[in-house]
């Protein structure tokens, strides 16, 4: 990996050289919540944040998008060729995308997200944890991959990791100084100091089981407060489900095909041909969403957004911590 240092002065430059490459997203504050959203100008960006309503792998896997247009025999794919920016990515939304990337990128490839991924620079980070964080028991506490550029902030500059062919061809601008041992140690001490705050761990050992073998009890009380809204699915990095629906005119030849996003906590998500519905309890629908993230595989990144977000106030650590047995 190539590194270099980017005094924090000349982070103008940079971003400059990024809207040069294409539209730029990054976090920007509304009404104290963090979205990420076009930019024009660097002091629209908020890049010490903890965490963004929406992940920002909405840039990829869009919320709802238009993917087809038809008349008759004939349709267009609507494929997005467009050179975009994510400015000011954690950690734990890049390992966020390298799960995406196994589901899109291998066979059978997604087009659409493939387009737009290959198409984003991705501009890693420092994150500003909070109490609701617990990326390093899962492993997604750094970036070891994923990313084009990836800041660390040492104070006065950054420690810049270079992680692809597009990222060393901007650190080659001029305004980028080599970087050589001693920073890399500094970021390394400054990055283990930051793990080091946060206090919330997950233990995930066995998980897997003791969610198959969790009673119906149990669930049921760790679930009373569900209200089934989806918002956990829908602000995870890592949720993946989606829907496709036909919107046809009224002369019925001629429509559109739309992708929506889609939520396993939703009722009709297993709802079959001929009415049957194979998980339509709310303990049947945590159960699956439980062992989607932390059961066979981690895919659980630990961003702390569907606890933070959950209008119930139902703590996914907690719940785990239960199914455990360690409090209830
Ligand atoms: S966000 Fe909370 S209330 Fe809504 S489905 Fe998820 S766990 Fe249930
Ligand atoms: S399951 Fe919750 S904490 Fe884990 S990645 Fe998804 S939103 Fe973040």
């Amino acid at each position: 990996m190539r590194y270099a240092k980017l005094a924090k002065a000349d982070l103008p430059k940079l971003f400059q050289s990024l809207k040069g490459y294409g539209e730029v997203f990054a976090p920007v504050e509304e009404r104290g919540k963090l979205f990420f959203k076009k930019v024009e100008d660097l002091k629209e960006v908020k890049l010490a944040y903890t965490r963004t309503l929406l992940p920002p792998k909405k840039l990829f896997l869009q919320p709802e998008e238009e993917i087809m247009s038809y008349e008759g025999e004939s349709y267009t794919e609507k494929l997005d060729g467009r050179k975009a920016v994510l400015f000011g990515v954690h950690a734990c939304d890049i390992n966020g995308f390298l799960k995406l990337d196994r589901v899109f990128l291998d066979a059978p490839r997604d087009e659409y997200y493939a387009r737009r991924r290959e198409n984003t620079l991705v501009v890693g980070i420092t994150c500003v944890p909070d109490k609701y964080c617990f990326c390093t028991s899962v492993g997604s506490g750094y970036a070891s991959g994923g990313f084009d550029l990836f800041l660390h902030d040492l104070g006065k500059e950054y420690l810049v990791r270079v992680g692809s062919g597009e990222g060393y061809r901007l650190s080659k601008q001029d305004y980028f100084k080599e970087a050589g041992e001693a920073e890399v140690k500094l970021a390394a001490k400054l990055e283990e100091k930051r793990a080091g705050k946060l206090r919330r761990k997950i233990n995930l050992m066995g998980m897997g089981d003791l969610i198959e073998t969790e009673g119906k009890e149990g669930w049921e009380e760790l679930t009373a407060k569900c209200l089934a809204c989806g918002t956990c699915n829908l602000v995870c990095p890592t949720c993946q489900c989606y829907d496709v629906s036909d919107l046809l005119t009224l002369e019925v030849r001629k429509g559109t095909r739309v992708r929506r996003w889609d939520s396993c906590m939703l009722k009709r998500h297993a709802l079959v041909a001929g009415g049957l519905n194979f998980r339509p309890t709310v303990v049947e629908r945590t159960v699956n969403r439980l062992s989607c993230k932390v059961g066979e595989e981690v895919r659980c990144v630990g961003c702390g957004r569907c606890t933070v977000y959950c209008p119930a106030g139902i703590d996914f650590v907690e719940m785990l911590s239960a199914v455990r047995g360690e409090a209830r």
